[in-house]
């Protein structure tokens, strides 16, 4: 489906922002309408770039008046295609780059909708607090695009995603209208909560221009592990451990197989096995504390024990900062290793923990008899029962006849995925890759009222509108 702008609401928005605040320019627009792994290319008749929530509040306004619809994007690094336009005016963030305000009293920070996640912690850190979301995309994914997906990453075992560590939002709503929605209140009972509306609605409330984030202490030690299982449900069972062990001061507990691992170390620059015994599974756990040296301690109690009893196979403590980064490498580089193997089904799943490992053999069981050879890479957040469940082509296969075949396997994923009451997208948002399959998942009392919100805030849905419900 492409979408028209009529040629009056193109010109009174040019006027509007004036000389510098939008583009045509074929080059300029280009990195925009497409997608990093090229999975979806757009169009657009306009790219507007607001430097200012007004200016973000005058376009709106204009398109809410003539019914032309618009598609928001931030960094462009979404995976699920709801950032690339096809035919809407194009909203970029870009502009909206300042960190307004870091108070140290509220521990707060309020950053525009265009500032990258890594600025973000930038500007954290250099007040001596941090800001704990954390995910491999940090350098260009934007607040804005964060919040409108309601992102998760590698920390949320211990910090939630960012739903818990958004406290305040400013945002310009379908009609053009601004909220100030920036408070800095831990507790607010006062009804509704618009904020959580706007978190996760993939820019189809409207478009969100800042946000009041909540900092963290920099805590004072920092241990960061490999160590290799048999299988996953050894790795739920060390999960357990490691959240009694360290006190609950377990940040993150990543799965990765050992396809993964090879295929990070062949198609990666400078990454190299973390173990030397090439386990068939391995975990990489990251704890940190505010006390000197109990990260480490607690680290080398739990992998010690675990050793001693055989849950743990093999281990190794990163013993440098550099050391902790290259582990790290590991698993961020998880989707890029992909990418020379070949179109792969991706999938972005999730479970309760205490069903992930049972699922993760399940759908390995199922997609081998329906596929023979395909290659499984799950690896991803355990700890939080999200597993990015990746499937490539057997090696040496056809990549055109495995890319042909991605919505076959993706329904005996999801569908298995749905019957361990887990959901068909755990952190990456529905986009235009997954809205109508959603409709197969959810049940149709919570569809009508998704829909009857949507029509209240956007009646004429121009904001996003090939997005959700
Ligand atoms: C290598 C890599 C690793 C990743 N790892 C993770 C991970 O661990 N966890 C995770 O959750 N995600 C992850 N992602 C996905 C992605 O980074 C997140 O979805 C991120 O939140 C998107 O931010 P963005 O600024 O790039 O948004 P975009 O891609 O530009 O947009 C994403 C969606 O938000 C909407 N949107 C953007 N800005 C606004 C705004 N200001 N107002 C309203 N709507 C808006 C868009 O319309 C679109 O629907 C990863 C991506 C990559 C490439």
């Amino acid at each position: 489906m492409t979408l028209s702008v009529p040629a009056d609401v193109i010109s009174r928005v040019k006027a509007v922002l004036g000389e510098g605040g939008w583009s045509q320019d074929p080059e300029r627009l280009a990195p925009k309408l497409v997608e990093w792994r090229d999975r979806w290319t757009g169009a657009t008749p306009l790219l507007v770039l607001p430097r200012t929530t007004a200016q973000v509040s005058a376009v709106v306004g204009i398109c809410a008046e003539a019914g032309a619809p618009i598609t928001p994007q931030g960094g462009n690094t979404g995976l699920v295609g709801g950032q690339i336009p096809q035919g809407e005016i194009l909203l970029s963030t870009e502009r909206l780059r300042s960190v307004r305000e870091v108070d140290l009293e509220d521990d707060v920070m309020v950053a525009e909708a265009g500032v990258t996640l890594a600025a973000a912690h930038e500007a954290a850190a250099a007040a001596g607090r941090r800001f704990p979301l954390s995910l491999a995309s940090e350098g260009s994914a934007t607040i804005g695009g964060l919040v409108s997906t309601n992102a998760g990453g590698t920390a949320v075992l211990r910090y939630g995603t960012m739903r818990d560590l958004v406290i305040g939002i400013e945002a310009v709503l379908p009609n053009g209208e601004i909220w100030n929605g920036l408070k800095r209140l831990r507790k607010d009972n006062t009804g509704y909560d618009l904020k959580q509306l706007l978190i996760g609605a993939e820019g189809t409330l409207g478009v969100v221009t800042a946000a009041a984030l909540e900092l963290h202490p920099v805590l004072a030690s920092r241990a960061v592990a490999f160590a290799g299982v048999a299988d996953p449900a050894a790795a739920v069972r060390l999960l357990g451990r490691a959240k009694a062990e360290t006190g609950g001061a377990v940040e993150a507990f990543e799965l990765i197989g050992r396809l993964g691992i090879e295929l990070a170390i062949r198609n990666l620059p400078g990454l190299r096995e973390p173990l030397e015994s090439r386990p068939p599974w391995y975990v990489l756990i990251e704890a940190a504390s505010g006390e000197p040296g109990a990260a480490e301690a607690s680290m080398e109690r739990l992998l010690g024990a675990a050793l001693e009893d055989g849950l743990v196979l093999d281990a190794a403590v990163a013993q440098s900062e550099s050391q902790a980064k290259a582990f790290w490498a590991l698993r961020e580089g998880q989707s890029a290793a992909q990418k020379p193997e070949g179109p792969a089904w991706k999938h972005d799943v999730s479970a309760p923990v205490s069903r992930i490992a049972s699922f993760i053999e399940a759908a390995g069981e199922a997609l081998g008899r329906r596929f023979p050879g395909v290659r499984i890479d799950a690896f991803g957040h355990v700890g939080d029962g999200n597993i990015h469940y990746d499937v490539l082509a057997p090696a040496g296969g056809d990549p055109a006849a495995h890319a042909a075949r991605r919505d076959e396997g993706a329904r005996i994923v999801h569908d298995l995925i749905a019957s361990f009451e887990g959901s068909i997208s755990a952190e990456h948002g529905l986009g235009t890759m997954k809205t109508a399959e959603a409709l197969t998942y959810k049940s149709p009392v919570e569809v009508e009222a998704l829909r009857a919100v949507r029509r209240a805030l956007d009646p004429k849905r121009i904001m996003n509108p090939r997005v959700l419900f």
